[in-house]
């Protein structure tokens, strides 16, 4: 594995070899949902990039950007291990050098869940990710339905601009007691995190509610706030919505997915299950 910095360095090592392209973007502190996503990326290319760069432009004034946990050694080792061929970690002066003013907004999908509590958050997701989609040209890239807002807005993204890019989401890793795998759980005390598992605890109810035959979107979104609320977490939001527009459930909707973010001490969590197929993205059969 090589591990760059510049951009100019990325696309000469991405000149010297030949095949499909792969890529993974991340922040770092890389956990086993981040390694999944390079194993797809090594899986099903030639080349598989993965990027490590904490976005100043995705986080607002008063957020966690200078906290926000790093770990360049350790992440190296990770994705080396998991087969990434090139790992870019490109600074803030290159990829937002002076006098840069170019933004980059999907409209509609970002207006609520998150976009309603972090404003400007998409906008920065969506201006670096054509950023590193431009630099690292890959023919496949992967992300997590953690972040299952995110994904719609990539999906939504990629197609509008005509990126030919195809995007693939893979599932959420969980710890085994069911806290969704997180960057930021890095952040929570051992109360905090005792708290937080009412957040997957909450989801599952909803699937069974589900699988005994609940339709009932509304009554479903009450359920994951009551629930949530019990446990002792501020809610931002819970909501069951259409799984591909993040409209209100309609007699057309082809998934329906719950989605939630909730406080757990100073620890903003999302979490997230689908409820209308299949799902692999919840399974917590191993704690009954
Ligand atoms: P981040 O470093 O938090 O920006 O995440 C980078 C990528 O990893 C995004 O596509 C996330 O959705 C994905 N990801 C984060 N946590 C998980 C998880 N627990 N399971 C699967 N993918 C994840």
């Amino acid at each position: 594995m090589v591990i760059v910095e510049g951009i100019d360095a990325l696309r000469s090592e991405l000149r010297a070899r030949r095949g499909t392209v792969g890529f993974a973007p991340t922040m770092g502190y890389l956990h086993e949902g981040h390694v999944s996503l390079f194993h797809a990326a090594r899986r099903e290319n030639d080349v598989a990039v993965a990027s490590i760069f904490v976005n100043p432009l995705q986080f607002g004034a008063n957020e966690d950007l200078d906290a926000y946990p790093r770990d360049p050694e350790g992440d190296a080792e990770k994705a080396q291990r998991a087969g990434i061929d090139i790992l870019w970690m490109p600074t803030v002066a290159e990829m937002y050098p002076e006098g840069s003013a170019t933004r980059v907004r999907v409209e509609g999908l970002t207006d609520g869940l998150c976009g309603r509590s972090r404003p400007t958050h998409f906008e920065g997701v969506t201006t670096v990710v054509t950023k590193l989609f431009h630099a690292v040209r890959p023919d496949r890239a992967y992300f997590g339905q953690k972040d299952y807002q995110q994904l719609a807005v990539i999906r939504r993204m990629t197609k509008d601009l005509d990126f030919g890019i195809e995007i693939t989401g893979l599932p959420i890793h969980r710890h085994e007691d069911g806290l969704a795998m997180s960057s930021r759980n890095a952040y929570l005390t051992s109360d905090d995190r005792a708290r937080a598992l009412v957040i997957s605890q909450t989801l599952r109810t909803l699937r069974s509610r589900w699988a005994d035959g609940e339709r009932d979107a509304l009554a479903l979104a009450l359920t994951l706030a009551a629930g949530i609320e019990a446990g002792g977490l501020r809610l931002d939001y819970a909501e069951v919505l259409d799984g591909d527009t993040l409209l209100p459930v309609a007699p057309t909707s082809r998934r329906v997915v719950a989605v939630t973010a909730a406080w757990s001490g100073r620890t903003r969590l999302l979490d997230n299950t689908v409820l209308s197929e299949p799902d692999a993205t919840l399974d917590l059969t191993q704690n009954p």
